[in-house]
């Protein structure tokens, strides 16, 4: 704002200066002195939308009591009543994390290539799909591999047991 015939001191340029928005683009604002914060927080407590709030941490209060918090807490995920073992992309994470992202073949640690791959195949085991004592990391290359050997064990399998059936029948 400019009065005509009033000049700004060279000191008040410089605070309107470090006032403006323009001027902090892109910058961090140092923190506040001591002082000036405990004067915002004296100001803000008589205001009606902080009212409930916590000082300095401006967190609300909690709308459920610690007991009932506790309770629902206790029954949560893998405590759920509805508990069914997870879907597969659960026990993908859950692999992976018990792994590390590391390849159980070659120990290659890459995020982007590894895969939860099951170590007896699917075909094979079909009610190990779930077991996490089935379930393991492999890279690409080795998963590549694993697939080709898991193709001939089922031709296999499944060439003995015609075979098998053969004989008794
Ligand atoms: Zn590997």
């Amino acid at each position: 704002m400019s009065k005509k015939g009033y000049k700004h001191t060279i000191e008040a340029k410089e605070k309107i200066r470090l006032h403006s928005a323009k001027y902090w683009l892109g910058k961090k604002r140092p923190p506040l002195s001591p002082e000036h914060n405990a004067k915002l927080h004296a100001k803000a407590k008589g205001n009606q939308y902080t009212k409930g709030m916590k000082f300095p941490n401006r967190k609300r209060p909690p709308t459920k009591s610690e007991e009932t918090r506790k309770k629902h807490g206790a029954y949560k995920g893998t405590k759920a009543m509805h508990w069914k073992g997870g879907g597969w992309q659960y026990q993908k994470r859950q692999t992976l994390m018990r792994d590390d992202w590391t390849c159980q073949m070659c120990k290659i640690q890459d995020r982007d290539i590894v895969i939860v791959d099951h170590k007896i195949p699917k075909k094979l085991r079909p009610d190990l799909i779930h077991d996490p004592a089935n379930l393991w990391v492999l890279c690409a290359n080795c998963h590549m591999r694993k697939t080709k050997q898991d193709f001939i064990l089922i031709l296999k399998v499944r060439a003995d047991a015609r075979a098998s059936k053969k004989q008794n029948g």
